[in-house]
């Protein structure tokens, strides 16, 4: 887990948990580290059986973990709050450390992919949930391809997914388009501000403490 503080949001009782979903190569990475950078939240460091990319690193950029540690975690460790496939490999969202997060209060990141995010809808029905949309698939391919850290077969793979993805985007709260990262970036924490800001987070006691001034 890192922290970074700048704006601030206002801590409730419990923490808001945010979800990013978005193709591989939509630009997630960019845009996650610039929500951290600008709003002071928790981002959730996930598990993953896949390799370390070059410049990667453990526990930082994932925990990287053996299929069999992983299995090992959903059935005898503490667990994840969402596990899912992804073009061959397990990638999960520890649950503990996700849940002291929220119960201090804290807001919390997750960037997964659609699957976790509907498992994350389904156990956390207050989740936010944002789907980051690439301007076309042909932009997505280039990305993919001009990154070049994955082989043909996996681009491909990745692109199938991206389509199945970019079909579900009616089941997310939010969506941003990433034509442009300066824009992206300030949707993105407007969504984060905005939702800090609802009425419904305030308790009857924090509204008797401001009536009790007068
Ligand atoms: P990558 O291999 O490109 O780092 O990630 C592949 C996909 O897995 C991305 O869509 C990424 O958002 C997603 N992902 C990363 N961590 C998790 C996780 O903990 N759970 C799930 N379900 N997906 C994840």
């Amino acid at each position: 887990m890192t922290m970074t503080t700048s704006t601030h949001v206002t801590h409730r009782q419990r923490g808001l948990l945010f979800v990013i979903t978005g193709a591989s190569g939509v630009g997630k990475g960019t845009l996650r580290t610039r929500l951290l950078e600008s709003i002071s939240m928790v981002y959730s460091i996930s598990w993953t059986t896949r390799e370390a990319r070059v410049g990667e690193y453990d526990g930082l950029d994932y925990h990287f973990r053996t299929r069999e540690a992983f299995l090992h975690e959903i059935e005898e460790g503490a667990g994840f709050l969402e596990y899912a496939e992804f073009v061959g490999n397990l990638y999960g969202t520890p649950r503990g450390p996700v849940e002291q997060a929220l119960k201090r209060g804290q807001n919390v990141l997750l960037e997964i992919e659609a699957q976790g995010a509907m498992q994350i809808k389904e156990a956390i029905p207050s989740a936010i949930l944002i789907f980051i949309m690439p301007p076309s698939l042909k932009e997505l391919h280039s990305r993919l391809t001009g990154r070049a850290t994955e082989t043909p077969d996996k681009i491909a793979k990745r692109l199938e997914r991206a389509k199945d993805e970019i079909r579900m985007t009616h089941s997310f709260d939010y969506v941003v388009v990433n034509d442009d990262i300066e824009r992206a970036a300030n949707d993105l924490k407007s969504i984060v501000v905005a939702e800090n800001l609802r009425s419904g987070h305030w308790k009857s006691e924090e509204l008797e403490a401001v009536l009790a001034v007068c």
